[in-house]
């Protein structure tokens, strides 16, 4: 039986294309069907420009291929609406490269992510010891002021997994607010939204990005919301939206964001 219908946008789905996801691009469509949400989309990870990984992004060479997919998806779903986005990395020093290319296609939306620190993804399983190295307050430090880099640059619509930091239980004890807020309030002067990510969920940390703690915060700052499951298969589209759904409820919020060539309209929830 199919679950109860969600009826709510899900924008982080990746693709084969980032190298790292599985499935079709018709399958994850299907799924979302199936949970009857209001629209899919797709959001896969942008190509680096700096350097080529086949495991991390699509090439550039791809991103034509890419946007014509989903934009033929879009054409050939009635039930459920198709968005066109996708998940730039933020990189000090590329905002110019970034904007021309996000200039070429009819995006829906952009997230703007902090995977990078320097040459570190700070978010990837096999380079976890640089959290020892240069220690967890000063990773936070630097983490955030790369997000608040991402609020500023003008680039995206929203803050992709904005506590992405903690994926592998990495906390920060004390002062995490003290120095979260201000970046709230760059993103909300840069009038951009954050991603509620259930993929946290999924990571050793157990925990959806951002905390209930930073969330609040987030409401308290005015900053709109946009769902996400960040899936790499098919089976995660909607991924525990139901616990997403409550915890955003419970802090306060009573609409998510949908958007249309990078404008956004509420969706009540
Ligand atoms: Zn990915
Ligand atoms: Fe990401
Ligand atoms: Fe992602
Ligand atoms: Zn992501």
């Amino acid at each position: 039986m199919a679950p109860t219908a969600l009826q709510v946008p899900d924008y982080h789905i990746h693709t084969s294309l980032c190298g790292h996801a599985t499935g079709e691009m018709e399958e994850y469509v299907r799924e979302a069907e199936r949970l009857g949400l209001s629209e899919i989309g797709f959001s896969d990870h942008m190509p680096l420009l700096h350097t080529r990984e086949p495991s991390l992004t699509m090439a550039i060479a791809d991103l034509a291929g890419y946007v014509e997919s989903v934009l033929r998806l879009k054409g050939s779903c009635k039930g459920l609406e198709v968005k066109l986005g996708l998940e730039a990395d933020y990189i000090p020093g590329q905002e110019r490269q970034v904007e021309e290319l996000l200039s070429r296609y009819p995006f829906d939306y952009v997230h703007g992510s902090v995977h990078y620190l320097g040459q570190w993804l700070v978010d990837h399983p096999a380079h976890t010891a640089e959290f020892d190295r240069r220690g967890i307050r000063k990773t936070y430090e630097d983490y955030f002021a790369s997000v608040t880099g991402a609020a500023r640059c003008g680039l995206f619509d929203c803050i992709g997994h904005l506590d992405v930091v903690k994926k592998f239980g990495h906390r920060l004890d004390e002062g995490l607010l003290e120095l979260v807020k201000p970046v709230l309030d760059s993103i909300s002067g840069a009038g951009m939204c954050i991603e509620v990510s259930t993929a946290g969920l999924r990571k050793p940390v157990q925990e959806i990005y951002p905390s209930r703690e930073i969330l609040e915060a987030c409401r308290e700052a005015g900053i709109p919301i946009i769902l996400g499951s960040d899936a790499h298969a098919p089976d995660q589209v909607g991924y525990e939206f139901a616990r997403s759904l409550e915890l955003v409820r419970a802090v306060g919020y009573r609409e998510v964001y949908s958007f249309t060539g990078r404008k956004r309209t509420a969706v009540p929830v």
